[in-house]
């Protein structure tokens, strides 16, 4: 039975779709997989972490995948290169992981420093080694709706999300206001997969309210603090908040959560909503790449 966390704040029931049960189930599953590999392969999964210089984002989503790691099992190998490598460098570097067994995913965090050249980079983790959906092969599979694909990690997050609160995505109107890579084309497509009809936004969208507040399920990722107030939404809406920003010293949603949560079906809040099941979501692709390269007979 699922729990749906209802809390009573500003005179109203809000449904709070937390992240952390997701994330619990995720991690249940790992650990196991992660058990199984040792036990009946000797393998101890493994996965490298490319860092290029020292945004503090980055070191701090390092960390949190480090401790995570610790947690399910799963080894970890930290390289942290100086901001100004050359591209050539780093795919010598990312060459050589794809070529060691012992290394089962590889991730690199984004954004690289400007003067590299991402594509040629994205091109050159091995595809089934690629844990968050950077090589266009797997930008492809995604698409084209291959069931063998490692995806995004936050739009799958989303998805999960929705579905640990068994949501029926079959027939909704889903609005996305994000049309990057990284969130908003390829949750489009993991929505489409769900024969959901979807909607995508963006800053040249005109009369974004009026369009955001007619969906059913509408999921935000401008990366702006409180942006969204309770004229973007309906009663009925069910809202998914992606966005992560940093106010005097605070994390918050992209969503005025104190304005909107009580006039809302349901919402996820921030922090403590996509982001703590994406970064398990991670460590399941992990998983996935494993068998992707037992297929390939890597290892
Ligand atoms: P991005 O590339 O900057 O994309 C922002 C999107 O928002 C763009 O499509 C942009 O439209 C749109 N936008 C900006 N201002 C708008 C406005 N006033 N009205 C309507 N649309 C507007 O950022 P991103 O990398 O996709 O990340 C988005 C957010 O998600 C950030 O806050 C980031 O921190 C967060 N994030 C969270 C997770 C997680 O795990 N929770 C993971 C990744 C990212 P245009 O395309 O027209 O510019």
């Amino acid at each position: 039975m699922v729990k749906v966390y209802k809390y009573r704040i500003y005179g109203g029931n809000i449904m709070l779709l937390r992240g952390k049960p997701v994330a619990d189930k995720i991690k249940k599953t790992v650990i196991n997989e992660v058990k199984n590999y040792k036990n009946n392969g000797s393998i101890v999964p493994k996965i490298a972490i490319l860092r290029v210089g020292q945004r503090p984002d980055d070191i701090s989503y390092e960390a949190r995948v480090l401790k995570n790691c610790n947690v399910v099992g799963i080894e970890a190998e930290g390289i942290a290169i100086e901001s100004n490598s050359e591209t050539e460098n780093v795919i010598k570097i990312l060459n050589k992981l794809n070529q060691n067994p012992k290394i089962h995913g590889i991730l690199i965090f984004r954004p690289l420093p400007e003067h590299l050249d991402t594509e040629q980079i994205s091109r050159a983790i091995l595809p089934e080694k690629d844990i968050d959906c950077m090589n266009p092969i797997n930008i492809e599979k995604v698409f084209v709706g291959d069931k063998n694909r490692i995806a995004p990690c936050t739009p799958e997050a989303v998805i999960e999300i929705l579905k640990y609160y068994k949501y029926d995505l079959s027939g909704k109107n889903v609005t996305i206001v994000n049309r990057s890579m990284v969130l908003g084309k390829p949750l489009s497509m993991l929505f489409l997969d769900e024969n959901a009809t979807v909607t995508i936004c963006h800053s040249k969208t005109k009369d974004l309210a009026g369009i955001t507040s007619k969906a059913d399920i509408v999921v935000t990722g401008v990366g702006r603090g409180k942006f969204f107030g309770p004229e973007y939404f309906s009663k009925e809406s069910i809202v998914i908040d992606v966005g992560i920003n940093f106010e005097n010293d605070s994390i918050c949603g992209d969503v005025d959560f104190e304005a909107v949560s009580d006039k809302v079906e349901a919402i996820t809040p921030v922090p403590g909503g996509v982001g703590t099941v994406t970064s398990m979501i991670l460590l399941n692709h992990v998983i996935k790449a494993m068998r992707l390269q037992a297929k390939m007979q890597y290892f």
